[in-house]
Parts: C-alpha cells; structure tokens; sequence
C-alpha cells in the first residue's frame, strides 16, 4: 500500500503512439520524447514500450539521459536535444548517443574527439532558445572539413504552434527552408529534416512534417488547445497517467474552523474534511492551496487551505463514505493535468514533470 502513487497505462501509451503514426502516415519518423523521465511517466519504462511499438528514435534533453537508457538496455537510436557540455563528447560517443549540436563551433569541438559520431544540427528559427543563427556558408565551411563528425539531420523548434492567430509558425518554418536551401546549394543535404513537435502535428501543419516528427506530450494523451481559427485537429489521444493518494484521517470541522499554516483558511460551514498522504513535496502545486480539488469517490473534493509539503486537506463532505486508507484521485478520470494546471495557474507539461520521485509507478496494462 501505498502513501501515493500514480498508474501509468502502457497500453495507452502504446495507443497514442500508434496515433501519432497514423497522423503522420508512412514515410514520416516519429521520434518518441522521453526527456524528464519521460514526462513523469519513466523513461526506461516508455521506451521499452516504444521500441515494441517499432520506434526507431527516441529524443531525451541530457548526455545523462540517454546514458540511462542505454544502461537499461535501450537500443533505438538516441537524440540529445537540449545540448551537451565540453567534457561529455566521448561519452556520447561511447553511448552511441546522437547530440544536436547548436552552433558552429560545437561541430570543430564534435570532430575534435576524433571519433566517427553523427549529429544533427539545430537552426534557430526565431525561438531564440537553443540552435545556430549562423550564415548557411559558415555551417557548409563547418562541415566540409570534418571526417569523423557527420551531418545527419537538420532541425528547428516551434514556439507557438497551436497558435494560429500568430505568423510565428510560417515565419519560423520559412526562415528553417531558406538555411536549408543555402546548405543544399553548398552540397549540404541531411538525411533527417524535423521540425515538428506535438502541437504541430495535432494541429495538422503537415507542411512541417518533413520525414521526422519529435512527439512528447501526445504521447502522455495530451494536446495543447488551440488559439485562433485552427483547423481540425487531426490527433486523438488520451492520458495514460493517474494519480492516487490515500486519505490518512478525516474528521468533521465546525463552520470557522481554521485548516492548516498560517490559519487564515476557515471552513465556510461544518464539513467533512479528508487528510491526504501528499503534499507539494510529490508534486502537488502549492498554487493549488485553497482552489484545487481531488475527486473522491467520484466526486469533487476541494484543497482546503493551504497544500503543505506531505499533507493536503480536502473537504469530503459529498463522499462520507470514505475513510482512513481509501484512495482519492488527484488526476485520473474526470479530472486531468490540464484542469490541473489551469487551477494551478501553470501548464500540463509542468503538473506531470512535477510529480516527484518519491510518488511511486505503477505500471498497467
Ligand atoms: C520537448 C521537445 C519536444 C517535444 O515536445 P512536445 O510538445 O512534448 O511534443 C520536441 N522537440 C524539442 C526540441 C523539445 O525540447
């Protein structure tokens, strides 16, 4: 038994890969994001069930990451996207891990280990996060000169695209089309052209489909809401996470009874409250002290006060049923990390890489 613990469904997992493949259709890659523990839902786990689904790339953000899966055995193809540091190009190497490399000088440093190693090679696009803004013939000059270090595929990252009352997008894809362009006429063609993550996908902007796509969050059964006139989406998934705590004690508070720190939360009438076995130390947002609700039995149950680091108090007054050891869902059915994080003030990305270590997984089918 369990203090808290969340059920990871392999099954839908698998589902909502198998989705995204059909999106996408044949001849487009879907490289599964398992970057964060795979988003809270483990890495190791969610690549096994990948690699079974035939997947033949994976992305992870860290050198760490992908040294972790393959210590468990992972042998699909492993992209680290989120940069690597000066000392840990021979481990990438001896991993087998396949970096994206964001800047000119990164491809002389690649080459410099000496080692054959293939990369792909991010364009800033106007993110202005990771990726190059270098001239198309200093990359081309780049990597004519290496031996060892091969480029492998080119890439972009997209800041807004469930956004269609913004050009961002088209703007971001046309500037990605031009570097490529100039690097095709200096003889510079990569096999591997990608762009799109999951919004791009589900929001059918299949002109940004190239022959690979980088899906994380679909995966986890989730799509961003769209802004603008959208089309219709193209994607269907569903959550394979939920979440479970048990009530640790419950006991009946008469109206303007204070809950929890600082005593400035006061039961609005005589309720029932439920004790809950976590707190923000597992994950639950402080920011939904006093607004959130869990479901208990099926049925809303508010935060009461303030969530503290291991404990939570919710009211149970419309399931007065359960007691000390039965379960209550914080995310699950009926309620999900989307109407989390808007209660919370945050994204759903934020509520599944929140859930702390110490929750324990469980995996179903
Ligand atoms: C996280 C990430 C993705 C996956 O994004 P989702 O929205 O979860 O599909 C793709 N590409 C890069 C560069 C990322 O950092």
């Amino acid at each position: 038994m369990h203090r808290s613990w969340v059920e990871i469904s392999r099954g839908r997992i698998a589902r909502n890969y198998r989705s995204v493949r059909a999106a996408v259709g044949p001849g487009v890659e879907v490289a599964g994001v398992v970057k964060a523990d795979a988003y809270g839902h483990g890495a190791v786990e969610v690549a096994r069930v990948l690699e079974a689904e035939g997947a033949q790339w994976l992305a992870v953000s860290s050198v760490e990451e992908g040294i972790g899966l393959r210590r468990s055995g992972v042998a699909a193809r492993i992209l680290v996207m989120a940069g690597f540091l000066r000392d840990e190009g021979e481990a990438l190497v001896d991993a087998r891990l396949t970096p994206v490399v964001h800047s000119v000088e990164e491809i002389a440093g690649l080459e410099r280990i000496g080692r054959p190693i293939a990369f792909h090679l991010k364009i800033d696009s106007g993110m202005a996060r990771l990726g190059t803004r270098a001239r198309a013939k200093w990359i081309a000059s780049a990597v004519a000169v290496c031996r060892r270090a091969r480029l492998e595929g080119l890439m972009t990252h997209f800041a807004s695209a469930a956004d269609f009352s913004s050009p961002q997008t088209e703007e971001q894809e046309a500037r990605f089309d031009e570097v490529r362009a100039r690097l095709a006429e200096a003889g510079v063609r990569p096999e591997w052209v990608h762009m799109a993550s999951t919004n791009a996908v589900a929001w059918d902007r299949r002109s940004t489909w190239r022959n690979m796509v980088r899906v994380g969050h679909a995966l986890y059964g989730y799509v961003s809401p769209a802004r603008g006139a959208a089309p219709a989406r193209v994607l269907d998934v569903q959550p394979a996470l939920a979440w479970k705590a048990r009530i640790l004690a419950v006991k009946d508070l008469p109206e303007g009874a204070p809950v929890g720190y600082g005593g400035s939360f006061r039961a609005p009438r005589p309720l029932r409250a439920g004790v809950l076995a976590l707190g923000y130390a597992d994950g639950l947002p402080h920011r939904l002290s006093g607004k959130g609700k869990v479901l208990a039995a099926g049925k809303p149950a508010a935060i009461l006060g303030p969530v503290s680091m291991d404990l939570t108090t919710v009211d149970l007054s419309l399931a007065p049923e359960l007691g000390p050891g039965d379960e209550v869902t914080i995310l699950g059915e009926g309620l999900d990390a989307q109407q989390i994080a808007r209660a919370a003030g945050t994204i759903s990305y934020a509520v599944l890489c929140g859930i702390s270590p110490r929750v324990h997984r469980v995996y179903v089918e």
